[in-house]
């Protein structure tokens, strides 16, 4: 922290931040009922930067709140803005951490490099495109219901794209272009603020706790029609009872697909319509490709056939759930060898080859090479093979396991397929 700067309870803010802040929170609460448990947890401390000769070094403007579940106050914002806007920043970063942006933060694999920023101070570029990304998922969902945006709330429009995407979309379409240089705090990345307290918040489990209880209320504020907006599918992805594997792999596949959407097809294959305006310079399409997925069917003798039939047969409907075509499917056996990928209407009228050993690399290796390329492979197998040390370039992996002492590689989605059946 920058010396001169004083990190307080709520005591610390003079009365009339206090009453601001007091006020927002009911203004919160009112605009967004379904957030109210989440608004109450919030726990305020106050950044007091009286003490520092100049300029205040932290930029407190977002009200940014940490992992923990602290959202820091800074007295003189509190006291310039007014209670909607202190209200809507509320909401905001509150629904940043039930959205979970910070487990979600793509760029967490790839700390930042030296020169490339560093933890305090400066943020990477890698931050403040998630950040803004994570920005415009949540102000799209919130303009669509009922909440006034402040006008320095971005939404996808001002940065010339669609809306109702998922933030990851809108990290790769993003990537490469300048971005608002915001911060709202480590809440959406998981790295450390200096302003940010090292004290234990509140944990996880209590947060999945909220996050649970905020999910039902809004499945109950969309079903009595009190509510509209993009709301709806993360509350029903959070409610999926853990041992329901169907919308598990919906929901793996769904993100898998946003995710690949997002890295394959913003490439410069079709030249957008605003290309010829951007004299020589090739933007990205926009527009949504359809989903294509590909299934990798282990078929080596370790497999029950019988299992393995009833588990395509639920195979179909997650692909139908989640909108994909059926021309988009294509279905590749695998034992020891990749057998040729089927085109198949339904997965339950496939030709099942195999019968020998067990590697499964060959089969995902073939699959990422089918033209189209597929977005997402789903692999159904008993977990008893062998695995390729990296996923394959590309497609997103999605691991069907019907055995639950079979192994399933850290690079892919394990979703435990229970079809109730005996072992
Ligand atoms: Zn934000």
């Amino acid at each position: 922290m920058e010396p001169g700067v004083r990190l307080l309870g709520l005591d610390g803010l003079p009365a009339d931040a206090r009453q601001n802040w007091a006020a927002a929170r009911v203004w919160a609460a009112s605009q967004a009922p379904y957030l109210a448990t989440a608004l109450l947890a919030l726990q305020p401390l106050v950044v007091d930067q009286s003490g520092v000769e100049g300029d205040p070094p932290y930029d407190l403007r977002r009200l940014p709140v940490d992992q923990g579940w602290r959202v820091y106050l800074d007295p003189y914002v509190l006291t310039d803005l007014d209670v909607p806007t202190i209200g809507y920043w509320l909401v905001h970063q509150v629904a940043h951490l039930i959205r979970d942006h910070a487990g979600r933060f793509p760029g967490a694999a790839s700390p930042p490099a030296e020169g490339d920023g560093d933890l305090f101070g400066r943020r990477t570029a890698d931050s403040v495109r998630w950040n803004v990304s994570a920005d415009i998922e949540i102000n799209d969902d919130l303009e669509a219901g009922d909440i006034t945006l402040p006008p320095e709330a971005p939404l996808p429009g001002q940065l010339g794209l669609p809306e109702g995407w998922l933030a990851e979309q809108y990290w790769h379409a993003l990537e490469g272009r300048s971005v608002p240089e915001v911060d709202c705090g480590s809440a959406t990345d998981a790295r450390p603020r200096e302003w940010e307290t090292n004290q234990p918040g509140l944990d996880g489990p209590s947060s999945g706790l909220i996050r649970r209880e905020v999910a039902r209320r809004v499945l109950e504020a969309l079903e009595a029609g009190r509510m509209t907006g993009g709301w709806g599918l993360w509350a029903e992805e959070v409610l999926a009872p853990k041992e329901n594997w169907r919308q598990q792999f919906a929901s793996a596949i769904r993100r898998g697909v946003a995710d690949a959407v997002g890295r394959l097809d913003f490439t410069y294959e079709r030249p957008s319509r605003r290309a010829s305006a951007a004299q020589g310079v090739i933007l990205p399409s926009m527009r949504q490709p359809v989903p294509r997925v590909a299934i990798v069917i282990d078929t080596s003798a370790s497999m029950r056939q019988e299992l393995l039939a009833q588990a395509l047969g639920e195979v179909n409907g997650v692909v139908r759930a989640v909108g994909i075509g059926r021309r988009e499917l294509n279905v590749i056996c695998c034992d020891e060898q990749a057998y040729d990928a089927q085109r198949v209407l339904d997965a339950r009228t496939l030709r099942l080859e195999g019968g020998g050993g067990t590697d499964l690399g060959e089969g995902l290796r073939a699959a990422a090479e089918l033209r189209p390329r597929p977005h997402v492979l789903v692999v159904l197998t008993d977990g008893h093979t062998p695995w390729p040390d990296r996923p394959p370039a590309g497609p997103r992996v999605v691991v069907g396991v019907l055995d639950a002492d079979g192994s399933v590689p850290g690079w892919a989605k394990r979703v435990l397929i229970d079809t109730g059946g005996k072992k």
